[in-house]
């Protein structure tokens, strides 16, 4: 499954990708993004924010670990 990343040394918190996508990216309690932890994610729209990301520090991962309740 494909997943966003941030690279978050360039991240300027510009908070497009929360305002786009809150249900994918959200600011924490540090004040960095971060990346929800999701079945599956909405490529058009996260697409749309990699265009858009002004730190241009979005991008996909291949994650091959499943996330299993047991
Ligand atoms: S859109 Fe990019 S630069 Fe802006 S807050 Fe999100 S990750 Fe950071």
């Amino acid at each position: 499954m494909k997943k966003p990343e941030i690279d978050l040394t360039n991240c300027v918190l510009c908070e497009i990708c929360t305002d786009y996508c809150p249900s994918v990216f959200r600011l924490n309690v540090a004040g960095f993004v971060e990346v929800m932890e999701l079945e599956e994610y909405p490529e058009a729209d996260i697409n749309e924010v990699i265009k858009n990301c002004r730190g241009d520090c979005l991008f996909w991962v291949e994650n091959e670990y499943c996330i299993n309740a047991g």
